[in-house]
């Protein structure tokens, strides 16, 4: 298990994983997707939808740079199992909120395959907001499967299992400042 934060390397389970995305670095990049959203949205009222469970410290560092009037409320879908997403998206937590004709944000913790999303964009879309756009921690562009890319990526990183804020593996590890990639 995890045993403090700001390790270089930490041991979940079976897996080895090393310091990968500092915490500094990931502040940074929400400070600049913050910005980026305030002046997209100046003068609108939006809705944040952010995606539980591994969005959770995300959307919390991210809604304290954002500085319009808005709503935060949450869903809760699955789709991994371990390192790898199972293909298929699990709704756990629906919407609660109601969207129409107003703007939503939804906040991801990270854009793999896609699927997720899509599966979240026809549940949004079916109670007609005014606009959808996503916003993303982080971005797996070489493994994105999906039709409309995110439009407020924090970082870009490659096709590789993470863990660490907010992300798990065996639902272990979300608790960390940093990001830790897989050792293979
Ligand atoms: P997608 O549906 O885009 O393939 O995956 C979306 C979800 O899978 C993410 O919101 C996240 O919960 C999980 N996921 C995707 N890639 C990773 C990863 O590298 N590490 C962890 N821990 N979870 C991931
Ligand atoms: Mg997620
Ligand atoms: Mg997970």
């Amino acid at each position: 298990f995890v045993e403090s934060t700001n390790l270089e390397k930490v041991q979940i389970k079976d897996k080895k994983f090393e310091l990968y995305i500092s915490e500094n670095e990931i502040q940074k990049s929400i400070q600049k997707v913050a910005a980026r959203i305030n002046t997209d949205y100046k003068g609108e009222e939006i809705i944040f939808v952010g995606v539980l469970n591994g969005a959770f410290m995300f959307a919390a560092d991210l809604m304290k740079d954002i500085n319009l009037e808005c709503e935060i409320s949450f869903v809760k879908v699955t789709s991994y199992k371990g390192t790898s997403s199972t293909g298929k998206v699990h709704e756990l937590i629906g919407l609660t909120t109601d969207i129409k004709d107003k703007h939503v944000v939804i906040l991801e913790d990270i854009v793999d395959s896609g699927l997720t999303l899509s599966k979240l964009y026809s549940m949004i879309d079916h109670n007609s907001p005014k606009s959808v756009e996503v916003a993303t921690l982080l971005y797996k562009p070489d493994a994105f499967k999906g039709k409309y890319p995110p439009k407020y990526v924090g970082l870009e990183i490659p096709n590789k299992f993470i863990v660490g804020y907010g992300l798990d593996y065996l639902e272990l590890g979300r608790n960390t400042r940093d990001i830790y990639q897989i050792k293979e």
